[in-house]
């Protein structure tokens, strides 16, 4: 199957997921995981029909931008981003979705103030608790909502979250649900500058579970691209 079947693929199967979930399709935004595919298959993707494109490294995205290959798509960054790299994402990032703490919440601030714009981010919530992830733990979310208000050139759009890794069909369904029930908490609470417009969660192996329990944005990357091949030196 080529990336454009793929795509076509997924898309089919977001319309169906969302259609019982008694959403509409057009609610629910596909990011291709774009990590280790270059910029013809990304911009296969993107006329494919991808709502966004979704890059992990800085390097990655700072090689892959300066070839134009998210020409049409905007771009959000979701892996795991260093304080001293937050420079190389602001401004360029239409989203940034794995803030992980308050003290990056306000290096971005800083440097999207410098810029004169606002930076849209989700927050990254590490909702199973796994010691090997980053990510807010649910009970230190708190902290860093209220902040939101001190840093007015950010704007808090959501929550992004990695489940475990599982094999096992329907194993996450709990994990997403509770993310959205803090989705919907927090909606309650009323934070100033936080907004709760998105809920990124599902992977190519379980994002018809994530929508069904309220995701509105998948990150797929495999089920469009393939099995990614991983060099030698990043084993
Ligand atoms: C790679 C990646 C994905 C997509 O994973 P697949 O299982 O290949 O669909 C989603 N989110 C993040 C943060 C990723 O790094």
């Amino acid at each position: 199957m080529s990336i454009t079947e793929n795509v076509k693929s997924i898309l089919e199967r977001i319309e169906f997921a969302a259609k019982a979930a008694g959403v509409s399709a057009r609610d629910v935004s596909l990011v291709a995981a774009t990590k280790m595919n270059d910029a013809a298959a990304v911009a296969e993707a993107i006329s494919a029909g991808v709502s966004a494109c979704g890059e992990n490294r800085v390097q990655e995205l700072i090689t892959k931008n300066a070839q134009n290959a998210y020409a049409g798509a905007p771009i959000h960054f979701i892996g795991h981003l260093q304080k001293n790299k937050v420079n190389q994402v602001v401004g360029i990032c239409d989203i940034i979705e794995s803030v992980d703490s308050a003290e990056l919440l306000e290096l971005i601030n800083k440097r999207a103030a410098l810029l004169g714009i606002k930076q849209s981010v989700l927050l990254e919530v590490n909702i199973a608790g796994e010691d090997s992830k980053s990510g807010l733990l649910p009970d230190e979310l708190e902290r860093v909502l209220s902040k939101a208000a001190d840093y007015p050139s950010v704007l808090v759009r959501g929550l992004m979250a990695i489940p475990p890794i599982s094999s096992k069909k329907g194993e996450n369904r709990p994990y997403f649900a509770g993310m959205y029930k803090l989705s919907v908490d927090i909606r309650k609470k009323k934070y100033d500058n936080v907004f709760m417009d998105f809920l990124s969660m599902g992977m190519s192996g379980d994002f018809e579970d994530a929508i069904a329990e309220g995701s509105n944005m998948v990150r797929v990357g495999s089920a469009i691209f393939g099995a990614r091949t991983y060099p030698q030196s990043a084993i």
